[in-house]
């Protein structure tokens, strides 16, 4: 694969060690693979699982719910938390909730059908007026030119302290270098990728830090005080 951000030998070594969190989301992910259905790169599943079993985030929200894979894993490992996912697909968001109750993880997760920026100002609504609590951890995985809206909203959603994860960041090397883009298709998603990450990266009260793993990773842990 010449399209991976790492070493490919490398990510074949790591991912030798991946295991399943248990057998119906080890299908659901091999489904999801063989009809190229879109989920979390193993190698980023693992990562973000062990961020989230530190850090037993009460309160997820995910941007790009697709088959509800990621979602599904999200509450597995954090017993007690509660997940608002969104995806604007309406055939898409059918199939996450008809596989999330299959999971039995309905009272748990909650998938909303719209585009994030109107779900997401809906919430912030409900925060401000009916005193809905703030988030502990948004994980932003939907259309890549749309982050920094995703993000801006995002801002005003999660709590202090809390923490912004951003995948595909690196979009396949792309984000760094033009020569990633053999074909010359992806002009605007780049620059709107770089220059996300150039505004994130100089935001005052957000640290945030890149990672390479899977298509790569955005950490953004947000300070309000
Ligand atoms: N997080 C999922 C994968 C998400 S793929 C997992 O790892 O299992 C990205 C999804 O985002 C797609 O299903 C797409 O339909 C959805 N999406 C794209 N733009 C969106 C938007 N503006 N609002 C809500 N969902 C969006
Ligand atoms: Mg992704």
């Amino acid at each position: 694969m010449t399209d991976n951000i790492t070493n490919p030998l490398v990510e074949e070594y790591i991912n030798k060690y991946y295991k399943p969190l248990n057998e119906q989301l080890h299908h659901l992910r091999e489904y999801a693979e063989e009809n190229h259905i879109p989920i979390i790169l193993r190698e980023t599943e693992s990562f973000l699982l062990q961020l989230l079993r530190w850090n037993s985030p009460k309160r997820i929200l995910e941007i790009g719910t697709s088959m509800g894979y990621s979602a599904s894993c999200f509450a597995t490992v954090c017993e007690g938390s509660r997940i608002l996912t969104v995806e604007n697909n309406e055939e898409i968001f059918e199939r996450a909730v008809e596989t999330i109750g299959d999971l039995d993880l309905s009272e748990r997760i909650h998938v909303f059908l719209g585009d994030a920026v109107d779900v997401m100002e809906r919430l912030i609504y409900k925060t401000n007026v009916e005193g809905l609590d703030q988030f502990d951890f948004i994980f932003i995985d939907a259309a890549k030119s749309h982050y920094r809206r995703f993000f801006d909203v995002a801002l005003k959603l999660v709590k202090d302290k809390g923490m912004i994860v951003c995948d595909n960041a690196l979009m396949n090397g792309r984000t760094v270098s033009d020569t990633y883009d053999r074909l010359n298709k992806h002009k605007t998603n780049m620059t709107n990728m770089r220059e996300f990450i150039d505004y994130i990266t100089t935001m005052k009260g957000v640290i945030t830090t890149l990672i390479p793993v899977g298509d790569g990773l955005t950490l953004s842990i947000v300070n309000k005080e």
